[in-house]
């Protein structure tokens, strides 16, 4: 038999590339993931569904669900759980931009939205970021079906000032804005930055996830906020059984340790802080971030990847995130601080890009 094609759109496709980890776990620096041990609770739950794993999972996640509702103040049918919130991206496109509708994103942009779009055959359109910040002003004019607003932005770290999403959201020529809210956690103060009021009147999808503060990106958790009718439709077209039983009770537990999540919080953000110093002492510039991670500009940045990997560090090419000339670090545990700190070379010996005065 020749070899099968796929549908015309799909050979376009340029493949999606994960971050590589490192040797070890202080080392891998490349997919921003958390640094801490997985919370007692989150093990014990994970381990108590054993016994009934020969059953399908709750195709709703209703305890879930239920607890995100009350943390945010909104209906439980106002909220859909999805294998990772990566699924609800790929949901959201199919749903309300596929076969011919418009994505519209920043440059550069979450991959997953613009792979997403590629798919499903929608058109992308792409609005450059200023600054390093969503050009939110731009944005609102084009016409497109779905609108991306990543805040914090991945790759960059920046944010929009929640009064610059709120009139996005209210003047967008998009028929539908989302505000993709995976590094809220580790804003200044989160409960002011997020989106979530405008998601509880319906006015937009706010997507959360329990990969990074939570530390479970191995259990593959995140869900969205929205109108209830928006929910609903999501339903039809979702897979009944994305989320296993395994995530569901590790997010549930997840949820349930505040302990553990203030410390992942307040300590990633104490030393997201330390590793800009040294980035800065380096002399890398620097992108202010509020997230996990930080974009630091470099020329030479394939031989400083392959420097850092020499020396068990993993971290991601700018170029894979379209930034060329920069790195991307996620915040390392202390340790990783200490390897990254031998490794870097001294500033005489990067050549960065600064700003010219
Ligand atoms: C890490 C990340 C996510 C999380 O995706 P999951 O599928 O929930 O692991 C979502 N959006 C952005 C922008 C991210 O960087």
């Amino acid at each position: 038999m020749s070899a099968v094609e796929p549908r015309p759109w799909i050979n376009a496709i340029a493949p999606y590339v994960p971050g590589q980890p490192a040797a070890t776990r202080d080392g891998s620096m490349a997919s921003n993931e958390s640094t801490f041990p997985v919370s007692r609770r989150v093990a014990d739950a994970v381990n108590a569904v054993l016994d009934g794993v020969s059953e399908y999972p709750d195709p709703l996640a209703n305890g879930l669900r239920e607890a995100l509702a009350a943390l945010h103040d909104v209906d439980p049918d106002q909220i859909l759980v999805g294998n990772g919130s990566d699924e609800l991206v790929y949901l959201l496109v199919l749903t309300y931009a596929g076969h011919g509708g418009r994505v519209l994103c920043a440059k550069p942009s979450y991959r997953i939205d613009e792979v997403s779009a590629a798919v499903v055959g929608a058109d992308v359109a792409y609005v450059p970021l200023v600054d390093w910040r969503h050009d939110l002003v731009a944005m609102a004019t084009v016409p497109a079906d779905v609108a991306f607003v990543v805040n914090p932005h991945n790759p960059t770290g920046t944010t929009c000032a929640p009064d610059e999403i709120a009139s996005f959201v209210d003047t967008a020529r998009a028929r539908l804005s989302v505000v993709d809210e995976a590094y809220i956690d580790f804003a200044d103060i989160p409960e002011e930055a997020t989106a979530i009021p405008l998601a509880r009147r319906g006015d937009a999808v706010v997507l959360r996830t329990f990969s990074k503060v939570f530390g479970l990106a191995g259990a593959r958790v995140g869900y969205l906020v929205g109108s209830a009718d928006l929910v609903a439709t999501l339903r039809k077209v979702r897979a009944p059984f994305s989320v296993s039983s395994f995530a569901q009770a590790a997010a549930v537990a997840g949820l349930a340790d505040r302990d553990h999540y203030h410390r992942a919080r307040t300590e990633t953000v104490a030393r997201r802080a330390e590793l800009v110093r040294l980035l800065v002492d380096r002399g890398f510039e620097v992108v202010p971030s509020q997230a996990n991670f930080v974009l630091a500009r470099c020329e030479g940045e394939a031989a400083l990847v392959a420097h850092l990997a020499a020396s068990g560090i993993s971290v991601r090419p700018g170029s894979a995130l379209g930034v060329p000339g920069a790195i991307r670090v996620s915040v390392p545990s202390a340790e990783g601080l200490r390897l990254l700190a031998g490794a870097l070379p001294d500033a005489d010996q990067v050549p960065t890009r600064r700003r010219t005065p």
